[in-house]
């Protein structure tokens, strides 16, 4: 049997891995866009930028171990085709492969802002090592940064280049940060950890184009007039699937591509995982697109055990984090059909917990700089047992006892 894996990324790498460990014989190949191995991109907008994780300090895995593991990987090479009735995927380099299994873990790319003067020079986007690479050759001191969108990306970019020395000014079309993945605790807490590092913001705002000086950007133009001055900008206003080769394929696709708990697509010799699909999502009673790094683990997970007809791997709860300074925040869950909130722990005090309930369960709870609390919030999640509030609240009891 052979297996063509589209995509060198988290999910796409950790699929060839997990196929060999579960004792896959046949033939994997691993084709990717980028020239490099596997790697991590989460350090690319917290350590790697700041000079902490060395290059090679990104790879998931030597770049050796796939000729000893047997399996082809196939840098800057792009698939530009699938056809499914022949199982064959056809190469930017105008080869054709064939396959039993096809794995697609094409993850996504960063939305682009299209506006007058964004074809200035000095317009940065970060998803890859390039992005970084680029990005950290701007920053020094005095070096003067805007970032449009106050999310994940956008906030660890801002704690990075704060450390290093640059002026930064987040740019935020909702009047408050982290939005789309928290509650306004959280939101509230990370501006004043920010504020207090000299990050300015300007929120609720549209961005209406950029002023340029010598073909270089020099400035944002928000509506209302004022000018924020830059010396580059970037960009950090979410990622959009790349589920392009599955929609030409006629995969049933809905913002991803939409497959089952066990990573199958509508085709059933093809799966796909990690930030291109739209997966299952039972605990919430719907489906959801993830972008995170345990996502693409658990597909993974579950796309190797299906192909190789091994256990199937028991359903995880969704977690995320993220680094800004010196502080943790853990998010288990998701914010879904929330009825009551409850703090456990004072902001003020920079270790604090956020439970939000849908009557006695727990839906989600975002922890900063608070692991047992996340821990703790995982485990009730997963069980889905009933929690007294009053006792969630009260410190003095330790979470563990609640
Ligand atoms: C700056 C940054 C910080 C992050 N921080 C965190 C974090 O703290 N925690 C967390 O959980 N997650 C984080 N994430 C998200 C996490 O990195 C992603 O969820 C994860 O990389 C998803 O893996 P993936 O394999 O689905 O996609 P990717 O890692 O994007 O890999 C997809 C690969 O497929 C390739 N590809 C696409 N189309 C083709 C084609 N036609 N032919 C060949 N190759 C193709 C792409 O070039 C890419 O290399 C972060 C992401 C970024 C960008």
């Amino acid at each position: 049997m052979n297996i063509i894996i589209i995509g060198a990324g988290h999910a796409g790498g950790t699929v060839a891995a997990l196929l060999r460990q579960n004792g896959f014989k046949g033939g994997i190949t691993l084709i990717g866009e980028e020239p490099h191995a596997p790697y991590q991109r989460p350090p690319l907008s917290k350590g790697w930028l700041k000079g902490q994780v060395a290059g090679d300090g990104l790879l998931l895995r030597p770049r050796d171990w796939y000729d000893e593991n047997g399996i082809a990987l196939k840098t800057s090479t792009r698939v530009v085709r699938i056809e499914p009735a022949s199982r064959t995927v056809v190469l930017s380099t105008g080869e054709s492969l064939s396959y039993d299994k096809l794995v697609l873990a094409t993850g996504a790319r960063a939305r682009k802002l299209v506006l007058p003067g964004s074809d200035l020079k000095g317009f940065l986007e970060l998803r890859t090592i390039e992005d970084a690479e680029a990005l950290k050759a701007w920053f020094k001191p005095g070096f003067r940064l805007a970032i449009i969108g106050g999310g994940y990306v956008g906030l660890e970019v801002a704690a990075s280049a704060r450390l290093l020395g640059a002026e930064v000014r987040v740019i935020e079309r909702e009047d408050r940060l982290l939005a789309r993945v928290g509650g306004p605790v959280l939101s509230s807490f990370f501006r004043q950890v920010h504020e207090d590092h000299g990050v300015e913001f300007r929120f609720g705002v549209t961005v209406e184009g950029f002023e340029g000086l010598d073909g270089q950007v020099s400035g944002v133009r928000l509506a209302g007039g004022e000018l924020v001055p830059c010396d580059a900008v970037l960009v950090g206003i979410g990622a959009i699937p790349n589920d392009d080769l599955a929609r030409d394929s006629l995969l049933v696709c809905d913002d991803g591509v939409v497959v089952d708990g066990h990573a199958r697509t509508s085709d059933p010799n093809i799966f796909a995982v990690g930030d291109m699909t739209r997966r299952p999502m039972p605990l919430y009673g719907r489906s959801v697109r993830l972008e995170s790094v345990p996502n693409a683990l658990e597909q993974g997970r579950q796309a190797a055990a299906a192909i190789c007809g091994t256990a199937e791997p028991k359903p995880e709860t969704p977690w995320f984090w993220s680094d800004q300074y010196d502080h943790k925040l853990q998010i288990a869950g998701m914010i879904f059909d929330v009825d009551q909130t409850v703090m456990r722990g004072d902001p003020a005090s920079g270790k604090f917990a956020v439970f939000h309930l849908s009557g006695a369960r727990i839906q989600a709870v975002e922890a900063v700089n608070a692991p047992p609390e996340f821990m703790m919030g995982r485990q009730w999640l997963a069980s889905r047992r009933e929690i007294d509030p009053g006792r969630l609240e009260d410190v003095s009891i330790p979470i563990r006892e609640v």
